[in-house]
């Protein structure tokens, strides 16, 4: 080796915008670090941002008489299996596995332990899996109430959400929260939600004052099939979503999604219209992590100094 690439070798890396501003909300204690990329405590600061936030979405869907329901963030295996989300999201999936050994067992595993040996082939999967997207859970939840009434049906949803995606981004975490309107009837009804939300979500982020873009865009499909998967979702305009820059100018960072899914969780759940077609779906995801984020960026990590017109919208 000579002493160039030793000097190289030494140097750290420059770090990237987005891991500068991890290392910020480290600092201010705003996030807090557990070792692992993407999975972190969150200060109560950061927790009253999104709570608040969450009191604005209130706000902007309270006409519409949403149902709410919160599931865990787990999902039963036999519905995630049936989902289909390993066909088109396998690199994202978390399964939660056990000890359901007897006490050899046990013996062996905590030799492994000891040893710095994997002892994680000694546990079994599970009848739970992390609940990807919070609407996953709810479209068996909605089949099995039957045919939908005239109007169809509107659902309120939060849950914690696991996707595998271990990152230096702050706004790409590994479990972050999602609160989504999903909206279940005829092409006419759930189009009609999601054009309102379209509009809903520009105005209610404008009001921020956060600065943002909507665009086309693309869930990340798995493998060669799933480009073609990816390109058809844009090509046919199902997935938008409000765009704010973060960690970057040239690459803002998506902070609401919003999906048409066709019929596809209609044919798959067998959902059923009043007048027996396959129900059509779709849903407006906020990502509230990313919502946070994008407020402590823009207008500063001490709400105390955020312009007031802000500070009186969230906390009025
Ligand atoms: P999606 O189902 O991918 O459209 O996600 C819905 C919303 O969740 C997005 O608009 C994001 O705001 C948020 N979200 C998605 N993935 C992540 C992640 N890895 N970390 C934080 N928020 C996320
Ligand atoms: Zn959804």
């Amino acid at each position: 080796m000579n002493m160039h690439t030793r000097t190289a070798s030494i140097i750290p890396a420059e770090k990237s915008a987005a891991e500068t501003f991890l290392d910020e909300l480290f600092d201010a204690g705003l996030l807090i670090d557990t070792g692992v990329d993407g999975l972190y405590g969150r200060s109560g600061a950061f927790e009253d941002v999104i709570n608040a936030f969450n009191g604005l979405v209130a706000k902007y869907g309270a006409a519409d008489k949403a149902t709410a329901i919160h599931f865990p963030p787990g999902i039963a295996r036999r519905l995630f299996e049936k989902s289909g989300y390993m066909k088109s999201f396998p690199q994202l999936a978390g399964t939660v596995h056990s000890f359901m050994g007897g006490e050899a067992d046990h013996c062996s595993l905590l030799a492994d332990l000891e040893a710095g040996q994997d002892w994680t082939e000694q546990q079994q999967a599970t009848d739970v899996v992390l609940t990807p997207a919070a609407c996953y859970p709810l479209y068996p939840t909605v089949a099995k109430r039957g045919p939908l009434p005239e109007q169809g049906r509107l659902y309120d949803l939060q849950s914690y959400c696991f996707r595998h995606e271990p990152s230096k981004d702050p706004a790409r975490m590994q479990m972050f929260r999602m609160r989504e309107f999903v909206r279940i009837g005829s092409p006419d009804q759930v189009c009609a939600f999601r054009e309102s939300w379209l509009d809903r979500g520009q105005k209610m982020m404008a009001s921020l004052l956060l600065p943002l873009t909507v665009d086309l865009a693309n869930d990340p499909f798995f493998g060669r099939a799933g480009k073609m998967l990816a390109n058809n979702q844009r090509d046919t305009g199902l997935k938008f979503e409000l765009l704010i820059p973060v960690t970057s100018e040239e690459k803002p960072t998506a902070c609401l999604s919003f999906n048409y899914h066709q019929d596809h969780f209609g044919s798959l759940w067998n959902i059923r219209s009043a007048d027996g077609e396959q129900a059509h779906t779709a849903c407006v995801g906020f990502g509230m992590e990313r919502v946070a984020l994008a407020l402590f960026k823009h207008h500063g990590p001490d709400v105390e100094g955020w312009p007031t017109e802000v500070r009186k919208l969230l906390w009025g």
